[in-house]
């Protein structure tokens, strides 16, 4: 029997060489398991030092607070002056590494929320009673407009407060003296909306993306008169992040600027 062509079956088959890919690919998946783990032990090694920096400091920190107080005899004015200085420097430096382990702590993706209902307005009180004394050593007003009618939301209470804390202190820190800062609140949709205004310095307008980032100052020179940290902000912008809401400024050089932040109900964002 003669073969019928007519039926003959053609099959084309397109390969190609995917050796290349697979091997870049897998090049890829190697370096991000080597940066997730370099990135995990610069967070072990953070917060290690971290510890270990905060215990000594917390003697450095007691004993030059019960010297200043004068509780086992009087100092002199010089004695005095340098007890102030260790017991500042003290408090400074572990506000920083307080800031830096908790940087830390949420870029290794270790930080939560931890969420209860608490009246807005009562936190307000508080934060305000506490920076008081910075405020009225430099003549400045803070005025708190607060118009949340339901005023209670459900959030991380303290990181709240940590954000309504860093905005009002640096309001204060660069206003000068008598000058004015005011903070409006309104709940719109499950979502506060938090304002703090200042009649201060004010960020010039190509500084206004860079203020969020860790370690920014718009005036980082060793001459500079303002202290802190650097980290306030990035810390601020993450707090809010998390709560799913978001942070944006306005300023103008000279005349002031505010700071207005919205977070969600985390009742209501399911
Ligand atoms: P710092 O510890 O320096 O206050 P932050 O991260 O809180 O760090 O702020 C970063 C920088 O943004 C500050 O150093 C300052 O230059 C600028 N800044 C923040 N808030 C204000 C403000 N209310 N008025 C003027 N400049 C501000």
């Amino acid at each position: 029997m003669q073969p019928c062509l007519g039926e003959q079956k053609l099959i084309f088959c397109v390969c190609r060489d995917i050796t290349q890919r697979k091997r870049a690919e897998k090049e890829l998946l190697n370096a991000k398991l080597e940066a997730e783990s370099a990135n995990g032990a610069k967070s072990q090694f953070i917060a290690n030092m971290s510890h270990e920096l905060r215990t000594p400091l917390n003697p450095v920190i007691g004993f030059s607070d019960i010297l200043s107080s004068t509780m086992f005899g009087e100092l002199n004015e010089k004695q005095l002056m340098y007890v102030t200085h260790i017991n500042e420097s003290g408090k400074h430096l572990l506000e920083l590494i307080n800031d830096i382990l908790k940087l830390s702590k949420m870029e290794a993706g270790k930080m939560e929320l931890e969420c209860e209902k608490f009246s807005v307005k009562e936190a307000f009180d508080k934060i305000v009673i506490q920076i008081a004394p910075m405020a009225s050593g430099k003549n400045i007003s803070i005025t708190v407009d607060n118009n949340i009618q339901a005023d209670e939301i459900f959030a991380d209470k303290l990181k709240f407060k940590q954000i309504i804390y860093n905005l009002l202190s640096n309001a204060i820190k660069f206003t000068q003296d008598d000058g004015k800062v005011f903070v409006t609140a309104t709940k719109n949709d499950n979502k506060v909306q938090i304002s703090v205004s200042d009649t201060g310095i004010g960020i010039p307008e190509q500084r206004l993306k860079d203020i969020f980032t860790p370690f920014t100052q718009v005036d980082g020179s060793n001459k500079r008169i303002y202290g802190g940290t650097g980290l306030g902000l990035s810390l601020v912008r993450r707090f809010v992040e998390m709560h799913r809401g978001n942070i944006r400024v306005k300023s103008e050089e000279g005349k002031g600027s505010t700071f207005t932040f919205t977070i969600a109900d985390q009742d209501s964002t399911g």
